[in-house]
């Protein structure tokens, strides 16, 4: 049986490579981010909080927070790193208590329904060999068949409606719930944007679950398929416990162990640094040939030849006025296909994509059928390219 979970899919949809690292290597995770100890910490004091009116007790404000305030005196370790430049721990930890008085304050005196679980583990069997596994932050029922999924968020970044309706986190919690709890007629799902003091609120068809439940077998089974995983780079970089030895970052680790003054003679470095030097001085001839060029065909024109004369050389002049059909991305487009289309021409003028075949044939997005079939006209190719960017 394969246990896969919300976080395991979308490790792999953020980065390829870290997924790798994390659920096929299995190697052991880096001391936690500020935000995921402070995420924790507010969790628990809600967790707490609920325990307690379940047990027919009502904390005040001050409890909560002192429970919040002792859990993170008690877990925080040096190790946990802060990453923004532009935030300390004291703020972290301000902005936590901040998001348990608002929650306090807003649902005082917690009689929103019966909370059926804390920290719920929930399961749902997708197949014979497949199974999801989640942790419900709060099971809530409201009355007789209607529930509600609530999530915790402390993020600094706010969910949008569109994204909420979108969700697949919870939209898989409710599968599990409605196999769990099979009176449940109407599900809600509840986020909570602790840092925002905001609730956001979601609700499923039924054909929207069913259609969820095929989407994320296909993710898994996919994922399971896999054999090379690519390193995917983005801002949350930064935040990865494998930075230092991923492909895309280990390199940059390595020269910044170094003092500074020895770095630029490394030898990576220092071809890195000529490729760079190399490429903006092409980029400079580039645009002094587009100048000269410019100026070759206003001479020509100036006095009515189609060729002209160097020592070693000639430039013919080649005039054009034809008409130009919108591009790939341009305005227009889709009428112009939509015509060609209906005027029985668009076989004539389309034309194969050669890249979005070989990059759907990689990533097994082809049925296998056809694949077999096309394996014995494509062939592997395999070399190197370089992108170069400005470093930050
Ligand atoms: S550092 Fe970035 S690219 Fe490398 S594994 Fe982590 S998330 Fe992926």
């Amino acid at each position: 049986m394969s246990v896969f979970s919300h976080s395991r899919i979308d490790t792999y949809e953020t980065c390829p490579k870290k997924y790798e690292f994390t659920y096929v290597l299995k190697l052991p995770r880096g001391p936690s981010g500020i935000e995921a100890f402070m995420g924790s910490r507010v969790h628990e004091a809600l967790e707490w909080l609920y325990g307690a009116v379940r047990a027919c007790r009502l904390p005040d404000e001050e409890d909560v927070v002192a429970r919040y305030r002792s859990a993170w005196d008690a877990e925080w370790s040096d190790a946990v790193q802060v990453v923004r430049a532009d935030r300390t721990v004291d703020d972290y930890r301000a902005i936590g208590e901040k998001a348990v008085r608002d929650y306090y304050r807003r649902y005082h005196p917690f009689d929103q329904g019966v909370t059926v679980g804390l920290e719920l583990k929930i399961g749902l069997r997708l197949d014979d060999d497949h199974e999801v596994l989640g942790y419900v932050d709060r099971l809530v029922k409201v009355t007789d068949g209607v529930w509600e999924i609530h999530d915790y968020k402390t993020g600094a970044s706010l969910l949008t409606q569109a994204k909420a309706d979108a969700d697949r986190q919870l939209a898989l919690y409710e599968l599990a719930v409605r196999e769990m709890y099979p009176d449940a007629r109407e599900v809600s799902l509840v986020w909570h944007y602790l840092a925002f003091d905001h609730e956001v609120r979601s609700h499923r068809a039924p054909q929207q679950l069913a259609d969820l439940r095929e989407q994320v077998l296909a993710s898994i089974r996919h994922i399971e398929a896999q054999t090379s995983f690519p390193t995917k780079t983005s801002s949350l970089c930064d935040w990865c416990d494998h930075k230092a030895i991923c492909p895309a970052w280990s390199h940059l680790a390595s020269i910044e162990a170094l003092p500074v003054d020895e770095r630029p003679t490394e030898p990576l470095v220092a071809l890195v640094d000529r490729y760079a030097d190399v490429t903006a001085r092409l980029a400079t001839l580039e645009a002094e040939k587009s100048d000269l060029c410019d100026a070759i065909v206003a001479a020509a024109d100036a006095g009515g030849l189609e060729q002209v004369f160097g020592t070693t050389s000639s430039a013919k002049v080649f005039r054009f006025d034809g008409t130009s059909v919108p591009g790939k991305d341009d305005a227009g487009r889709a009428e112009v296909e939509a015509i060609l289309r209906e005027d029985g021409l668009w076989e004539r003028f389309a034309s194969l994509s050669p890249v979005a075949l070989a990059k759907a044939l990689d990533a097994g997005d082809i049925p296998a059928a056809t694949a077999t079939r096309l394996a014995a006209h494509v062939t592997r190719r395999s070399g190197s390219r370089l992108y170069l960017r400005t470093r930050k």
